[in-house]
């Protein structure tokens, strides 16, 4: 038995060059306040947690999150480690309900569950590297030669311009792709002739042999989404992303009922229960949690068997070999997401610039390597000069 000695964390601030996004880049949560401000600050981040935990042999496990990093590092130190330093990495799965019984109170969701994901992530890579094997293996082993991804991307934005990048992801070989809204209830119906005039201009390029799905990052309500299904129908999206505000399970379970266009939500969802609700409602015809705000692998896990119950897939929010690897091996998960490597924009790309070992995509495919122990990923020097790191 090997014992967790101790528990690292550092937040990671970019200051390198970000490029800036345009006024109508995608609608979110803050589109309904009265004040808007700049609504895009609760969509844009750039800061991402690190979370390294080591055993007496010096092994250490990897794990991250990108929700609030600076609090979440706050609850980590404070409040999580403790309860984890001094146990054996194997028991995971008495460590996740440790650390979910002791910060029930308060950390059920939002932080305390990021915290706790974050950790978890790093006991499962630690484990993956203490028996030499990758996680995907500890969770099941291979359910496909190779993972297809989506083209997460295309950001709402002048038609020819989403159309070129369409254009140019179809080149390298995607099968699927991801575009977001840029209009919602506050812009009317001229609004709603924006946003359907970008779905039909990307179709128009990747043609309807492909699937296409659209985002709306919690930027509408129910009242503009059930305006808008009808008017979406004719595009066959394979599924509307986040319509409404994560709380409102009722709604997602409303507009999915309406069996117009399939509704996608969960990665702002949080543990097995919350998760549990979005599948025994049928609130949602694909899953998304992600897997570093869920509760981490042990989490995920177990709401894979719920879903693959109840017949809804499981496809990730993100890219990131987390969610590879727990997508690798449940034969529920068809696809990932998948943000192509890009300079710094909303943040989703930071990862790549903080870890070696992170998998591109080929073809629209990626493929894990068997013989990479948990994982599969490192912390790089690379780009340290762009980042402000607080320890
Ligand atoms: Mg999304």
């Amino acid at each position: 038995m090997t014992k967790i000695t101790s528990i690292r964390t550092r937040v990671w601030t970019w200051k390198g060059p970000t490029v800036p996004p345009s006024g109508n880049f995608c609608t979110n949560a803050s589109d309904a306040l009265w004040i808007k401000g700049d609504a895009m600050a609760s969509f844009r981040f750039h800061q991402w947690l690190t979370c390294e935990v080591e055993t007496e042999d010096g092994t250490i496990g990897i794990g991250n999150a990108a929700l609030a990093p600076t609090v979440v590092k706050r609850a980590i130190d404070d409040w999580y480690a403790p309860l984890v330093i001094g146990e054996d990495p194997f028991d995971y799965a008495y460590i996740w309900e440790k650390m979910y019984r002791r910060s029930h109170a308060w950390g059920r969701k939002g932080i305390g569950m990021t915290a706790i994901s974050a950790i978890d992530i790093a006991i499962w890579d630690l484990m993956g590297k203490l028996v030499g094997k990758p996680v995907f293996k500890l969770l099941g082993g291979r359910t496909k030669e190779k993972i297809p991804v989506y083209y997460s991307k295309l950001y709402s934005g002048p038609v020819e311009v989403m159309q070129a990048e369409a254009e140019a992801a179809l080149k390298d070989g995607y099968q699927a792709f991801k575009m977001r809204f840029g209009w919602g209830p506050k812009d009317g119906m001229a609004g709603m002739r924006e946003n359907l005039r970008r779905v039909e201009a990307v179709r128009e390029v990747v043609g309807y042999d492909k699937d296409l799905m659209a985002d709306a990052y919690m930027g509408w309500n129910l009242d503009y989404a059930k305006r808008m299904l009808p008017k979406l129908a004719p595009y066959e999206l394979r599924w509307l992303e986040e319509p409404v505000i994560g709380d409102d399970v009722a709604g997602y379970a409303e507009l999915n009922a309406m069996n117009i266009v399939p509704i996608s939500g969960g990665e702002h969802e949080f543990s097995v229960i919350g998760c549990n609700e979005l599948v025994q409602r049928r609130a949602v015809s694909v899953l998304q949690y992600d897997t570093n705000r869920v509760g981490g692998i042990t989490a995920a896990q177990k709401i894979n068997a719920i879903a693959e119950a109840a017949q809804i897939p499981v496809i990730p929010h993100a890219g990131q070999m987390h969610n590879y690897h727990v997508t690798m091996a449940n034969t529920n998960c068809p696809m990932s997401e998948y943000f192509p490597v890009f300079d710094v924009e909303v943040g989703n790309e930071l990862f790549y610039y903080i870890f070696d070992g992170d998998v591109a995509a080929e073809d629209g495919f990626l493929s894990l390597d068997d013989a990479r122990p948990g994982l599969g990923i490192s912390i790089t020097d690379r780009h340290l000069a762009h980042f402000d790191i607080t320890e």
